[in-house]
């Protein structure tokens, strides 16, 4: 199977789970993944479609060097436009690029001056690479936002917690993109929990934390596999997914 047939696949199937584990609303939020070495191709959602019926054909093929409007006539939203166009071109590493307002990380963007809490073992896997975006200033509809918020995805950073709005999460891979999307919101829901016990919290240190991180990045596989078996169970559920 050619590379591009493959990542259309991988990518209706990570939105087919979004909808099923409610990490989608109504029918925003985008996932995108770079088709060219440069970032100026890449696949997204068409405008409309709800996630849990995407399929890999309907994947709309963006040609950056070829769109100087909003992208609207290309049938992908404006903002998804702004913001995937800007983080594909400028970071090599954001090969894929899931935004998603998914309910506990959203709640956690919305608290004044949130970082993220080392609370759990699930929590270090984002240990130093989450990078906040404080100054919600309205839908992104100006090209200069998504260079600004593209600029603030440096230093490995590759979580953005957009404030008062969602997230964004970038990897070399849908696999890895969807497993991080994953752990963002699990890790994301004990905070919120933990948070609402009023009671104080017993985190983790920066050495640990850092040391578990390491191990987490370091573990063989985790995430092809765990994205090979949600396409094994759409597969036996909902096998349109990759028509
Ligand atoms: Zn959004």
């Amino acid at each position: 199977m050619g590379e591009m047939k493959q990542t259309r696949r991988e990518l209706a199937a990570a939105f087919r789970w979004a909808a099923r584990l409610n990490y989608h609303e109504a029918v925003a939020n985008h996932f995108s993944a770079a088709v060219s070495d440069d970032g100026q191709k890449f696949l997204i959602n068409p405008r409309g479609r709800h996630f849990s019926r995407m399929r890999a054909s309907e994947l709309v093929l963006i040609d950056t060097a070829k769109i100087d409007d909003d992208g609207i006539d290309y049938g992908v939203d404006p903002t998804a436009w702004i913001l995937h166009s800007h983080i594909h071109q400028k970071i090599p590493n954001a090969r894929v690029l899931m935004h998603s307002h998914m309910p506990y990380a959203t709640t956690l963007a919305c608290i004044e001056e949130f970082e993220f809490l080392m609370l759990d073992q699930n929590a270090c896997r984002f240990f130093r690479r989450i990078a906040y975006d404080r100054n919600y200033s309205g839908m992104l509809l100006e090209a200069s936002e998504g260079e600004r918020l593209a600029s603030l995805m440096t230093e490995g950073k590759d979580v953005l917690f957009l404030g008062n709005h969602g997230v964004l999460v970038a990897a070399p891979s849908v696999a890895e993109c969807f497993e991080k999307l994953y752990y963002l919101e699990h890790a994301s829901k004990l905070q919120v929990l933990a948070l609402s016990t009023g009671r104080p919290l017993s985190l983790i240190g920066d050495a640990v934390a850092s040391a578990t991180r390491k191990q987490w990045d370091e573990y063989p596989e985790a995430a092809q596999m765990f994205l090979s078996e949600l396409m094994k169970i759409l597969d036996e559920e909902s096998a349109d997914y990759i028509k």
